[in-house]
């Protein structure tokens, strides 16, 4: 059986003489392993497609649940990712994240899309890297079922936007106000959130996907929102990121390299 599907390649393994083994997060099914024969050779017409961050149009071949490639044309390979260790560190990050949750489907393609915009955003470095893996965190978790509620404080129903001061609680995505923020009330993971994070965090869950990291955030909030961001979605993945200890030793390096 064929399949003509588009997909990015979020892991690749070399096997064999010049054969490769990927990880491919496709449209509409899901996560997949394909087997890429001959792709290592510089005359394989499916080279460039058969590498880390390469999306394309693939014709693949399936057997017994076995997919292989068999024909493919680029659309984009976010090649300039590679220039920056950080940058191409979050890649590996956001593409890890992604091929672990995504399921096909319509909730897929939108997954996909959000991975490409996060991409794209971080090969071109449009705002900071920060920042990129923060919004891509916080709308992959409101994407894969968990979209925080910040619409009125749940005890007392004061819209959030009017709050004077807002706890998170990142157990069940609620935003409390002053008055309601009760400790004893036996919510354990509760960060509070400053009126700058908030408007942040509000954009990311609202505007148009190709609009999600265009936007700037100065410290403390952009820590604040970071760090609420990371716990949020990895909460919910219950999963070991270990390219998420690669980007973070990349950022080490790189604050050193410049002191
Ligand atoms: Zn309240």
């Amino acid at each position: 059986m064929r399949h003509k599907i588009k997909g990015i390649v979020v892991r690749e393994i070399a096997t064999g003489e010049s054969d490769k083994l990927l990880t491919i997060l496709t449209e509409t099914m899901g996560t997949i392993t394909v087997k890429a024969p001959g792709v290592r050779k510089l005359s394989s017409a499916n080279l460039r497609s058969a590498q880390l961050f390469a999306f394309s149009d693939l014709l693949l071949y399936e057997k017994e649940g076995r997919f292989t490639l068999q024909e493919s044309v680029l659309r984009e390979d976010f090649y300039e990712i590679r220039e920056d260790v950080t940058a191409f560190a979050l890649g590996c990050y956001l593409c890890e994240v992604a091929s672990s949750v995504s399921v096909g489907g319509d909730e897929g393609t939108e997954i996909l899309r959000l991975l490409l915009n996060a991409l794209y955003a971080a090969e071109k470095h449009v705002t900071d890297l920060q920042i990129i893996k923060a919004a891509f965190e916080f709308r992959l978790a409101a994407l894969i079922g968990y979209e925080p509620d910040f619409s009125e404080c749940p005890i007392c129903g004061t819209p959030c936007d009017e709050m004077k001061r807002r706890t998170f609680e990142l157990t069940d995505g609620y935003l409390f106000c002053a008055g309601c923020d009760n400790p004893a009330e036996g919510f354990s993971r509760r960060a509070s959130v400053s009126d700058a994070a908030y408007a942040a965090l509000k954009h990311i869950l609202t505007v148009p996907v190709n609009k999600v990291f265009l936007f700037r955030l100065d410290e403390p909030a952009l820590s604040e929102m970071a760090k609420l961001c990371e716990e949020y979605l990895l909460l919910r993945v219950e999963k070991q990121m270990k390219t998420l200890d690669f980007y973070k030793k990349s950022l080490v390096t790189t604050e050193r390299d410049h002191t």
